[in-house]
């Protein structure tokens, strides 16, 4: 495939992410990592390297990192080391970050995704452990910044990618399959908002068949919306610069949400700059392959693992399986609903179609409808019965949306569900008329009060028999399934 190039570039984009991990207490002590507390609560002497004190490897995060690992096909470092980065910050009192450099834990893997109908893979190059920093606080003060050292130390895994995306498109689209991992195997809670993850995007702009262009990295992505108007500014600014004939500088930049630009922070330190070396007070980080199988034994069914299942366990296509895959609850929404109705490809349908459009539009989850997914599939089972009209689905899925409380847990049995659907249809009118023994009493009125287009048709005119079609719908006022009514009223015209 041809690159898509924007005014003759190539873009070329590589990310850094970082996710905070979801463990108790910190990486290397027994301090909490809880959101939201009081400044300065948090953090214990040995986040802040106070003399005296010593790190320990709360095994937790290495579980967490090695989880990722397997869930992105990379390889488990069997020893990686952990590595001192030295900068001066104000929100880093001890001088210096526990990070790992020259062996990850996690080394090597691909992320796998849809942009569109196209597969793409990513390649990462590693994945690390390291600490947080603190944070500085400019909003609340005037003239001065507040430090605040709850996040010091508290455990991050930072994923890094080969700069292998081409769009912002596949960028954002990498993104989103990135945080469904994390979130999905529970290694990470996800909230971007309060900076459980974090992306970095590095980006540049090439002639198609150049090297790859200097890159400017834009810090701290914290929605995927921004993430996807950064890229598209710093793009647009690194085409303007190269074509003004300036040439671009490497640099870390910022992205302001109310502006909609990006705003270089400083020029990009190099590796050397940061004065890496081991960190004497922590060992080797030893891993051993019994480890890892624990780990292993002990994880989820993986979503790709789940797609392909969905693939060969209920005849979806791959597109539908990855689709429903997105998260754990509408995985779980739509096995529950094909299982009860025996219908996967009807669920699919209406799940990836409008039932998600309902989720997003609400802000909902798949967890917490007010439809729980027996309900829908005894409306399915209707329709597969041709006992509804395709329509009449949307209808009960509408009185759900307006009447029922939102549900979660979903702890109804399919007996109920057909009680509770069945209630709706009656009171709708819905599947009266379409039941099998009215629909013939409906069609043999038809053709009864209807002999001269019984007769034209006997004679091989089409549209004679559309009409007599047409007058057996709006005598069940629309709620017949038109198949149905084709098929029944061929049938009693032939006998
Ligand atoms: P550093 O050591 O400065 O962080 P890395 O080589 O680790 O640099 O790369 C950091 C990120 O930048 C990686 O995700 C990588 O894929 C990406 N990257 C490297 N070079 C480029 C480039 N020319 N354009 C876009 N992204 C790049
Ligand atoms: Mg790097």
């Amino acid at each position: 495939m041809s690159p898509r190039l924007i005014q003759g570039f190539e873009v070329v984009i590589g990310f850094e992410t970082h996710a905070q991990l979801s463990t108790r207490s910190k990486i290397f002590s027994r301090a909490p990592t809880a959101f939201g507390a009081e400044p300065n609560t948090q953090a214990c002497a040995v986040d802040l390297a106070l003399p005296g004190t010593l790190p320990v490897m709360n095994k937790g995060a290495v579980e967490r990192a090695i989880e990722f690992g397997l869930a992105v096909n990379s390889t488990i470092a069997a020893q990686s080391i952990f590595a001192r980065k030295n900068y001066f910050y104000p929100d880093l009192p001890k001088g210096y970050q526990i990070s790992q450099y020259e062996i990850p834990v996690v080394q090597g893997g691909t992320v796998e995704f849809y942009l569109g109908d196209d597969k793409k893979s990513v390649r990462l190059v590693r994945a690390h452990l390291e600490e947080d920093a603190g944070k500085s606080l400019h909003e609340d003060f005037v003239g001065q910044s507040g430090i605040d050292l709850n996040r010091a130390g508290t455990p991050l895994l930072e994923i890094v990618t080969e700069p292998d995306m081409r769009s912002s498109d596949e960028a954002v689209a990498y993104a989103k399959e990135l945080h469904k991992i994390v979130t999905w195997i529970g290694i990470c809670d996800g909230n971007m908002q309060e900076g459980s993850f974090r992306c970095d995007a590095n980006v540049s702009v090439r002639k198609p068949g150049d090297p790859l262009g200097t890159r400017r990295e834009i810090k701290n992505l914290n929605s995927f919306k921004f993430m996807q108007q950064a890229i598209d500014y710093e793009v647009r600014w690194q085409i303007g610069e190269i074509e003004d004939g300036r040439a671009i500088q490497q640099a870390t930049v910022l992205f302001d949400p109310d502006t909609g630009e990006t705003r270089a922070m400083r020029t990009k330190e190099d590796a050397a700059d940061y004065r890496y070396f081991p960190d004497p007070d922590l060992p080797p980080l030893v891993i051993a392959p019994e480890w890892v199988e624990a780990v292993r034994s002990q994880m989820a069914e993986l979503p790709r693992v789940m797609a392909a299942r969905f693939v060969g366990e209920y005849g979806l296509p791959e597109y539908d399986a990855t689709t429903l895959t997105q998260s754990k609850a509408m995985a779980a929404y739509f096995e529950a609903a094909a299982k009860a109705s025996g219908q996967p490809k009807l669920a699919s349908n209406w799940i990836m179609g409008d039932l998600s459009r309902r989720v997003n539009d609400d802000g909902r989850d798949f967890s917490r409808l007010p439809m729980s997914p027996r309900q829908l599939a005894v409306a399915l089972r209707k329709v597969a019965e041709g006992k509804l009209f395709k329509n009449g689905v949307g209808q009960v899925i509408d009185h759900f949306w307006r009447e029922a409380e939102v549900a979660g847990g979903y702890g109804d049995t399919l007996e109920e569900a057909e009680q509770v659907v069945g209630a709706i249809l009656a009171a709708k009118g819905l599947d009266q008329a379409t039941s099998a023994g009215e629909l013939e009493r409906i069609i043999e009125a038809v053709i009864a009060a209807n002999p001269d287009n019984v007769a034209q048709f006997k004679a091989g005119k089409d549209k004679a028999f559309n009409a007599l079609v047409g007058q057996a719908m709006k005598a069940t006022q629309g709620k017949a399934n038109p198949g149905q009514v084709n098929e029944l009223l061929r049938k009693k015209l032939a006998g």
